[in-house]
């Protein structure tokens, strides 16, 4: 059985939620509480291409993703979902998955029970549910088919589709009193008040309060923080989050990193997505990294070892060094999925890779182990320091591969499973 209670969670205070189990087969992952902050993703493929779907899933939950949501938003789409799933199942990746539902969620979960059955959890966007008296009916609907299933649901609210007559509803309420809020802390109101509202909904229909987990997601980085602040205080149902239409490359990165940093500090947030936008051709697996990082890099888990390098300066004038900690970082990234089955543990080692004799020699010192490459002007030899101890002295043009083998060799020797 596989699962993620046993990695230690962060040693800051959560903020007291629920725990929601999300499962496929022996895979259970818990979200809230105690559990260690989950890292999740989504594909970018046509659903209905179930082959390359099911090759992104993959390359996803390799990449470290411990769930992986995916569009459901036709017949077509609903029908793939069990062949992806059983095609995963097939290749040994038991990442649970996620139904996202906008719209027609109701008739496609009733209409495709095999689909219904597949997903770990369904993502309910309460904006895009129904208008009207539809709203109510299929909400009701939708929840009724998790209960069936016994399957988890997101309430997942998004202020690029929020619920208009809710918002209509508080912009009323707002109009009558005496010192009416500012536009923004109405919309803010809206987004938590159609979230909890359809949260104790989705209870009083019968749903389980150990089901239910709630998001918010706006995409400027001050909103995101007062609104979770918010949706934290008035409830303990465990909170997805995640900067939605964060943007490409490092806008999207540093706007994520910024706004979840700050909540993740404050114990707030149990899951995480970055919501990157690929630049055209690029890599998915990218916002499970980011995400990865981010957890990482504030102490919270650990995924894979960390490199320390320097930031090189006038004293690196060839691209050795560059190329050296690129090498080993994609190194370490790439062996990880078969390292964490035989080297468990090894995610917490630290390697360094430094640029020259001013900080190299003493920053390798401190990592288990180390590489003070040759700067300008010195003689050409990178000292290697394991455990704080010269190891070793490399020199040539065979370094990276020499240093990977040390590197290997040390993971062998300390992470194995006799140890
Ligand atoms: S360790 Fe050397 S190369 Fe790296 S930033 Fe410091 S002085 Fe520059």
């Amino acid at each position: 059985m596989t699962s993620n209670t046993a990695i230690p969670s962060g040693p800051l205070g959560r903020h007291g939620t629920r725990r929601v189990l999300i499962a496929h087969g022996d895979r259970k992952i818990w979200v809230g509480g105690d559990a260690p902050i989950v890292v999740q993703s989504m594909t970018n493929t046509d659903t209905a291409d179930a082959v390359g779907t099911a090759i992104q899933i993959k390359e996803l939950a390799r990449a470290g993703s411990e769930l992986v949501r995916l569009t459901v938003d036709r017949p077509e789409a609903a029908a793939a979902v069990p062949y992806i799933r059983d095609q995963l199942d097939k290749m040994g990746v038991d990442v649970p998955l996620v139904g996202d539902f906008h719209y027609n969620g109701h008739t496609l979960l009733t209409d495709y029970p095999d689909c219904a059955a597949a997903l770990s959890k369904y993502r309910i966007n309460p904006g895009n549910v129904g208008k009207g008296a539809k709203r109510d009916t299929q909400f009701a609907q939708m929840i009724e088919v998790a209960m069936r299933h016994d399957k988890p649901v997101r309430i997942g609210v998004n202020w690029g589709s929020l619920d208009q007559a809710l918002l209509a509803r508080i912009m009323d309420e707002n109009a009558a009193r005496a010192q009416p809020w500012s536009a923004q802390a109405v919309m803010y109101e809206a987004l938590i008040t159609s979230a909890i509202e359809n949260a104790v909904r989705a209870e009083e229909l019968g749903m389980g309060r150990d089901k239910i987990i709630l998001s918010c997601k706006v995409s400027g980085v001050q909103d995101l923080v007062a609104v979770y602040r918010e949706l934290a205080r008035r409830c303990d149902y465990p909170l997805h989050l995640g900067l939605t239409e964060a943007g490409m490359g490092s806008k999207g990165i540093v706007a994520s990193t910024a706004a979840l940093s700050v909540l993740l500090q404050e114990g707030i947030g149990d899951t995480i997505r970055i919501s990157l936008t690929p630049e055209p051709g690029g890599d998915r697996t990218k916002e499970v990294v980011v995400g990865q990082e981010i957890l990482q890099t504030m102490g919270l888990r650990k995924f894979t070892p960390m490199v320390i390098a320097c930031p090189g300066c006038g004293r690196t004038t060839s691209t050795t060094f560059q190329e050296l900690a690129d090498d080993i970082q994609t190194y370490l990234r790439d062996s990880m999925p078969e390292w964490k089955q035989s080297y468990p543990g090894v995610e917490a080692m630290n390697v360094a890779v430094m640029g020259c004799i001013v900080n190299g020699p003493g920053e390798s010192k401190h990592a288990n182990i180390g590489i003070s490459l040759p700067g300008t002007g010195e003689s050409p030899a990178a000292p290697v320091f394991v455990d704080g101890q010269k190891f070793a002295t490399l020199r040539g043009d065979r370094i990276v591969e020499e240093f990977q083998a040390i590197v290997l060799d040390y993971v062998k020797k300390n992470y194995g499973k006799a140890n």
